[in-house]
């Protein structure tokens, strides 16, 4: 499992470590911090919000984490 999770957050897919929620689902209204250094709130995790744009920031700093096996 990659240290890192998406969950849909004000308008986009973030990627976050936030390693309190690494399993379950991130409650609704939950300030975390994402890959591209933002704190944003959760979002409902709805079919429609699953399906808006990637973070650009964030996929790019997840292909690190990825590329670097940690
Ligand atoms: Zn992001």
């Amino acid at each position: 499992m990659h240290p890192f999770r998406w969950t849909p957050a004000e308008g986009k897919r973030h990627a976050t470590t936030d390693r309190r929620r690494l399993t379950g689902r991130y409650p609704v209204s939950e300030q975390i911090e994402t890959l591209c250094g933002q704190l944003v709130e959760v979002a409902e995790p709805s079919e429609l919000a699953w399906l808006w744009e990637t973070c650009v920031s964030c996929n790019e700093s997840a292909h690190l984490l990825v590329a670097s096996g940690s």
